[in-house]
């Protein structure tokens, strides 16, 4: 046994996972000096269930995150400056001050990759980790066979075999799906629009600017219940403006689909894992907040190991810098999004009233965005 752990190979960190998350993580660590593997299941590029909206507050980490060579992801970015929200037959207009981005997941989960890869991260596709035994050292094991890491970093989603029973434990009846696809728009309105209908709701904003009057590449994001709908198309009947817009659209990729989504408080450690991104918690996706969490607690949990890998401090010392970061930058997210979905539960009678207040008073309509920010 010993003979067999002496021929393992040590490494500083070994994060699971290849989206935002575990992106962002892996390339500060590697970053700082830290000797870094990376597994991802899939392999890139490719599509995934999103929004695709990246606000504001994470542009700047994400320029740092991409090298040199990607800079163009970010400054080429659609810009998002308003939303648009239509609901019980109004629309609401209000500013995302300062502006939003717009990113393909195809992009920026592949962009992050090789940036994590030029960081000099050991980055591994096609390679899914079965299960994770120990603790410092702890042992990853996958088709490969096991290795050895100081500390292990969970980045592997909302859903995945790593889910620890506690979150497992809290799947409800009620079961979400997200799907999405990319279409050609004749032109489209610089702001993300979001349709909300009886059984959930589905953004769209332009994931490509327009070229030579060619029509732009939008992206079409349903989260809606199960049973309310199962294809964009039942979505877009869902909604008659929508419906009605959707007339001009050609597709321009098959849809994607994801299930199920499970909302929940953040668990930023389990079996001594750090926990980031959806591992950590899924918040509600229409604040669009997803990528930024995702990207702000990778880098976050990497710059509070790093302590612990140059000796200055325990692994259990470094969990609990992360937790209490966490708890201090990023927690204000929770409060946003139960902010908005309290509004948008108000029952109909007192909704009407207070739409039709929104939709002649445009300023305090973006006052809300902002208060979600
Ligand atoms: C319908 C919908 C719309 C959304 N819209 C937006 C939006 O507009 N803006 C926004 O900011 N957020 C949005 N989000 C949320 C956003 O997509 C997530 O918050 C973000 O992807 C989280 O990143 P992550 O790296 O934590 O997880 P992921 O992006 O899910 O990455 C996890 C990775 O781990 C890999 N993996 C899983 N298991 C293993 C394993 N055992 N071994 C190795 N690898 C493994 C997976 O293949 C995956 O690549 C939306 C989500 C949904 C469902």
């Amino acid at each position: 046994m010993e003979a067999a752990r002496a021929k393992l190979m040590t490494f500083d960190l070994i994060v699971i996972g290849g989206g935002p998350a575990g992106c962002a993580a892996s390339i500060t660590a590697a970053r700082a000096g830290a000797r870094v593997l990376q597994f991802e299941r899939g392999r890139f590029p490719r599509h995934k269930v999103c929004g695709e909206f990246v606000s504001a507050e994470s542009l700047e980490l994400l320029r740092q995150l991409v090298c040199h060579d990607h800079a163009q992801l970010v400054t080429h970015a659609p810009k998002i400056p308003r939303t648009r929200i239509f609901l019980e037959n109004a629309e609401l207009v209000g500013k995302v001050s300062p502006p939003a981005a717009s990113v393909t997941r195809f992009d920026l989960d592949r962009v992050l990759w090789n940036s994590a890869i030029q960081s000099g991260v050991d980055a591994r596709e096609g390679s899914p980790v079965q299960c994770v035994t120990g603790t410092a050292p702890f042992l990853v094991n996958t088709a490969e066979g096991p290795l050895e890491a100081k500390a292990v970093i969970n980045a592997t989603g909302r859903w995945s075999n790593l889910t620890s029973p506690q979150i497992r434990a809290r799947t409800t009846g009620e079961r979400w799906i997200g799907i999405k696809a990319h279409f050609r728009e004749p032109r489209s309105s610089q702001s993300v629009d979001l349709y909300f209908f009886d059984g959930g709701y589905c953004g769209v904003q332009p994931v490509s600017v327009s070229q030579n009057g060619a029509g732009t590449m939008v992206n079409a994001c349903a989260m809606v219940r199960a049973e309310a709908a199962t294809s964009l198309q039942d979505v877009f009947s869902a909604h008659p403006a929508l419906l009605e817009r959707s007339r001009h659209w050609i597709a321009a990729m098959d849809p994607v689909t994801t299930s199920p989504l499970v909302f929940h408080e953040p668990e930023l450690s389990h079996n001594s894992m750090l926990q980031i991104g959806d591992s950590a918690t899924f918040v509600d996706p229409f604040i669009g907040d997803g990528i930024s969490l995702a990207l702000q607690s990778g880098a976050l949990a990497a710059q509070c190991l790093a302590p612990f890998f140059k000796g200055e401090c325990s692994l259990e010392q470094a969990t609990s810098d992360y937790c209490a970061a966490y708890k201090r930058k990023l927690s204000r997210v929770f409060r946003n999004s139960s902010r908005l979905r309290r509004l948008l539960q108000w029952p109909s009678i007192v909704r009407k009233p207070a739409l039709s207040i929104l939709q002649r008073t445009p300023a305090i309509t973006s006052m809300l965005v902002r208060m979600t920010r």
